[in-house]
């Protein structure tokens, strides 16, 4: 593993390491006469003051590499979906509470929320990527061990300690929300699009449990975690650029994937005919 002196350095490096191999290709099928509005939030997971996990030696830390993955989805994204529009919820090394990722994604009135995060275990001995949705009941203990872990962070929202009680407020109504199917339908193309493109790694499914950063997002919301930091193999993985490239290709393609379903139901409303006052 390449020894990456600086928290600045690293995301330079990070992002420094073009690849022509993990490069999109252009859409195919047919496109729609009419591309409709799409706001797409990309969420770096912790930043500033919140490092997240570490690698095994401890000086790649996961805010830099949630960073380096946002910045590479949403280049993807705006090479792939021109018209969307990409948001980051924060594009530099900073502290941000969840609950200001929530309230960016909300007001901004976008349509699909993905927080971007690594993995750690507690005996540094698991590997493979994950994709949760918002439950007040983990699918696992490893699904509840991650929500303690990731909600547990010093840049949570205030009072957010008491994740699951929170989340249990809210969950009846998710559960009855059409944004719960789209977000279990876009955390299994994430899985099948990393799948496809990492047959040799572990895919460990569409989980479920209660994150503080999914919580009260009034969309589509999902927390994937790309690879154990914290795991020489993983953490091998998400420091080579063509393969983390390829990583944030998959993502990527999951949203576009998404966009086309949702487009699919929606009625566009165009002019049964020209006239003077359509202007058309
Ligand atoms: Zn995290």
């Amino acid at each position: 593993m390449p020894g990456l002196a600086s928290i600045p350095s690293l995301v330079a490096a990070l992002l420094a390491a073009r690849v022509s191999a993990g490069s999109p290709t252009p859409t195919t099928g047919p496109r729609p006469l009419l591309e409709q509005p799409y706001t797409v939030v990309l969420d770096a997971g912790h930043g500033g003051s919140n490092s997240g996990c570490a690698n095994a030696h401890g000086d790649v830390h996961e805010k830099d590499v949630t960073l380096a993955l946002a910045i590479e989805v949403r280049e993807i994204l705006r090479e792939r979906l021109p018209h969307a529009e990409i948001v980051l919820t924060r594009d530099d090394d900073r502290t941000l509470a969840l609950a200001d990722r929530v309230t960016r994604a909300n007001e901004g009135g976008a349509d699909v929320f993905v927080s971007l995060h690594a993995n750690a275990s507690p005996r540094h001995d698991q590997s493979g990527f994950e994709t949760y949705v918002l439950d007040a009941q983990a699918s696992s203990v490893d699904a509840a061990l991650t929500a303690r872990r990731e909600n547990g962070s010093p840049g949570s929202a205030p009072g957010s300690g008491g994740a699951v009680p929170q989340a249990q407020s809210m969950v009846e109504q998710l559960r009855a929300s059409a944004h719960r199917n789209a977000a279990l339908a876009l955390a299994g193309a994430i899985q099948r699009e990393q799948a496809t493109r990492f047959p040799g790694r572990s895919d460990r499914g569409v989980r479920q449990a209660a994150f503080d950063v999914l919580l009260g997002i009034k969309m589509p919301a999902v927390l994937f975690e790309a690879a154990f930091l914290d795991h020489g193999r993983d953490a091998a993985v998400l420091l080579d650029a063509e393969q983390r490239r390829s990583i944030a290709a998959g993502v990527a393609e999951a949203l576009i994937e998404h966009y086309r379903r949702s487009q699919r139901g929606r009625t566009i409303a165009v002019p049964a005919r020209c006239s003077a006052a359509s202007g058309c």
